[in-house]
């Protein structure tokens, strides 16, 4: 295996050895189709009911409100898409500031159409503003769709209490969770989600599948129209070995929750957090720690610039990331940061960890021993730093 000390969970994760072992035969012996009448793909397909039924106890759904897609891009536009169009007399649709791209662009190429889009504001401390929320509801609302956890700052939003009352006022509410599942627990059946989008590559099943979870009762309409699958929400023949693997890093991620194995990932998380915040002056954590997924941080070293620091981390073999893995490599601060008022000479150099039950306190150790030089060296250089020492 390659030696780097990863901690960009939230980009992507690696592939449980066990989820790989699981895929395998479902590329060689095991290749039916599970639509086929004979036994040798009606094989896959009781297979692929097993990995269904792991995937619904872990977010507390049934497993026939379980769509497997190909990612969970494909998840938020299918979720959003069918509201639309199971609502086409209402034009107006409600998000927040703060989503991944794969929500926000699409709401933004909406407002492009013709819908009226509400991107609801979030404080300093990336927390929903709820009366601003509140107050954009109306009859003419198709759907909201929130995030429940941000994949930037970890910043988890009330998804249960807020998706509650969505539904009373008889509005689809759609989540995407993709950084939440797994990570911390969710039973569905206390909240008012409609549907719920999420992807394997976050829990340690491949990259390319994905599964939106559909409400019982939830009007809806396919994204992609073909052959029967999927009950007919989702044509094309599907990804086996992938289904498979989610299946299997399902189950594995409700053990580790259910053993509380969390709990250790954000200890970790914390000392290096408390070892940063300690050791490196100007320096302040992005969002709010209370109500955060347990491995993530988003760390500010005010004065420095981001993709300087991954530079020399990766000179080291560390992974991390200066935002979400789409907005890194442009030189704007991301926009989640940018809505929570973050200052821009924090924002530059605001650096992610996100960890995972793979990561270990000596990894943890190497980061704060080389980590802290780095931002004194690159501070020498800033003309920023100069200023403000002068
Ligand atoms: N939503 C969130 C919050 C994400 O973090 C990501 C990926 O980073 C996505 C959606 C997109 O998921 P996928 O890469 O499976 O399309």
């Amino acid at each position: 295996m390659t030696n780097v000390v990863y901690l960009d969970n939230n980009a992507t994760t690696r592939v449980d050895p066990r989820v790989l072992d699981a895929m395998l035969p479902y590329f060689s012996d095991y290749y039916g189709n599970p639509s086929s009448m004979h036994s040798f793909g009606g094989g896959v397909a009781a297979n692929i009911r097993a990995a269904r039924e792991h995937l619904a106890r872990l977010i507390g759904a049934s497993p026939d409100e379980i769509v497997f897609t190909s990612c969970g891009t494909e998840s938020d536009s299918t979720a959003i898409r069918a509201a639309i169009e199971s609502y086409p007399a209402k034009k107006h649709l409600v998000t927040s500031r703060v989503e991944h791209p794969a929500v926000k662009n699409l709401f933004e190429s909406l407002s492009k159409k013709g819908y009226h889009t509400t991107f609801v504001p979030v404080d300093g401390e990336g927390r929903l503003d709820l009366d601003y929320f509140y107050d954009s509801l109306s009859d003419d609302t198709a759907i909201v769709s929130l995030m429940w956890a941000n994949n930037e700052t970890g910043v988890i939003f009330p998804i249960e209490e807020v998706s509650r009352g969505v539904k009373e006022r008889g509005i689809v509410f759609h989540t995407d969770a993709v950084q939440a599942v797994g990570k911390i627990p969710i039973d569905l059946g206390k909240t008012g989600v409609d549907m719920l989008s999420l992807s394997g590559h976050k829990i340690h099943a491949p990259k390319g599948i994905g599964a939106l979870y559909i409400r019982k009762g939830t009007r809806f309409s396919p994204f992609l129209i073909g052959g029967h699958q999927e009950k007919g929400r989702r044509g094309g023949t599907e990804n086996t070995a992938a289904i498979i693997g989610l299946g299997k890093a399902a189950e594995l991620a409700k053990q580790r929750l259910d053993a509380g194995d969390y709990q250790r990932v954000s200890k970790l998380r914390d000392r290096l957090e408390e070892a940063l915040l300690g050791q490196v002056p100007y320096t302040m954590v992005n969002g709010d720690r209370k109500h955060r997924l347990p491995n993530t941080s988003s760390v500010a070293f005010e004065y420095v610039e981001g993709e300087a620091i991954l530079l020399m981390l990766n000179e080291y073999g560390v992974c991390a990331s200066s935002g979400s893995a789409c907005t890194s490599g442009s030189l704007e601060p991301s926009h989640v940061l940018r809505a929570m008022g973050v200052p821009f000479t924090a924002a530059h150099g605001s650096i992610r960890f996100s960890l995972s039950h793979y990561t270990t306190e000596k990894e943890i150790d190497f980061v704060l021993e080389k980590l802290p030089p780095i931002i004194a060296r690159l501070r020498e250089l800033s003309p920023f730093w100069a200023k403000k020492t002068a």
